[in-house]
């Protein structure tokens, strides 16, 4: 009986110490959690996290993706084996890519997107990292991120390269790598390909260069992959993301087998799982129907640009990607007035103000985009 009762005391007794310690130790934690930000370095102080905003709307025009996609793939689930990791080297899809680019498979490296293979080129090659603007927000982002300096030079009044500018600042900066997205996102259009290979060129013992083609299969022009036994520091960068697997994260770098080595190096190891391998090589085997979406996106969009060019007040810019640049008056308004509508495009204030961006949708979504903006428009 005794016993029990002393027990039970030193039982209090020490649930009462735990309590103090637990009570010091939870003080010591949020002093520290509210000081957290002293121990996080600079350059990532400043930065904001990407926010991917559910916008709730029913004709999705906003984020340059494909409006078709593959359902008939969820038959290859039973083939994964979900315990075992996946291929590290990807080495069926990467055989798929390089007959389809005629290309050695030593020439790619796979990414999860090609956002990821973004911040590996960085890390391996370091900056200054130079690149036009307007242009995909990602290469300042990561380059910020990575504590490099992120060079941004405006493009000229047509959105193409201003090459005295990129040629001088080459020589002044002596940047570690050049981004150039063509077709350039936001802004829609291929850069004369005569500048890349005078950038690539000038570039050729001091960076590399980075030709970001995400909306080759939408362009009329080739793209630089025939140029690649000629320049040792050009990288070409390709994603699926555009062409029906935006889901799946899978991007791909077409280099020198020296450059693909060096980045190489800095991949994590299982970076594509086997969800996104095996579907996207199965995608891949049908050509035709990749073709028919591609082909289906490039007549839609000369349909919505001349659409546009109907209304009065918008001016669409030339295209060669799946979405279509706009100058509209208002775009605020216009932008807000088109989601009560249900259409959510992109507004690109602070990129390029005055402007909006429409990826192009099914037909269905591309006629409701339109009548919704000319009944805007008509009631201004
Ligand atoms: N490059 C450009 C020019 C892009 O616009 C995008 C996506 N918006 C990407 C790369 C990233 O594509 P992924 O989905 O493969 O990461």
């Amino acid at each position: 009986m005794n016993l029990s009762i002393k027990i039970i005391n030193q039982s209090i007794h020490l649930y009462d110490e735990e309590r103090i310690k637990i009570r010091i130790c939870s003080l010591w934690y949020n002093s520290f959690a509210m000081d957290i930000r002293k121990f996080v370095r600079p350059n990532i102080i400043s930065l904001s996290a990407y926010k991917a905003k559910e916008i709730p709307c029913t004709v999705k025009l906003d984020a340059n993706e494909s409006p078709y996609g593959f359902k008939d793939v969820c038959k290859l689930l039973r083939s994964i084996k979900t315990n075992r990791y996946p291929d590290p080297e990807a080495r069926l899809l990467k055989s798929a890519l390089s007959r389809d680019l005629k290309i050695r498979q030593e020439n790619i490296l796979q990414g999860n997107g090609s956002d990821e293979l973004i911040y590996y080129l960085i890390t391996t090659f370091g900056g200054p990292v130079l690149y036009p603007v307007p242009t995909f927000s990602m290469y300042g982002i990561i380059s910020q991120a990575l504590g490099e300096k992120g060079i941004g030079i405006p493009l000229d009044k047509d959105f193409d390269l201003e090459i005295d500018k990129i040629l001088l600042k080459i020589k002044q900066e002596k940047p570690g790598i050049l981004f150039l997205s063509s077709p350039n996102n936001p802004t829609g259009n291929c850069f004369s390909s005569d500048k890349i290979l005078k950038i690539i060129e000038a570039a050729s013992s001091k960076s590399i260069v980075v030709v970001d083609e995400a909306y080759q299969p939408f362009a009329s022009e080739k793209g630089f992959v025939p140029f690649l036994n000629d320049y040792e520091n050009l990288v070409i960068m390709r994603t699926l993301s555009k062409i029906g697997l935006a889901g799946l994260r899978v991007g791909f770098l077409i280099a020198g087998e020296a450059i693909i080595n060096e980045v190489n190096k800095v991949r994590l190891p299982f970076n594509l799982n086997s969800l996104s391998q095996t579907i996207a090589l199965e995608v891949m085997k049908n050509k035709k129907v990749l073709r028919q979406n591609i082909n289906a996106i490039i007549s839609e969009r000369k349909r919505l640009s001349e659409g546009l060019l109907k209304i009065e007040g918008i001016r669409p810019y030339p295209s060669e990607a799946n979405f279509i640049l706009f100058r509209v008056n208002s775009p605020d308004s216009v932008y807000k007035k088109l989601l009560k509508y249900g259409v959510l495009v992109r507004n690109m204030k602070g990129v390029v103000d005055g402007c909006l961006r429409v990826t192009v949708g099914t037909p269905q979504e591309n006629t409701v985009f339109l009548k919704a903006l000319e009944n805007i428009t008509r009631k201004f």
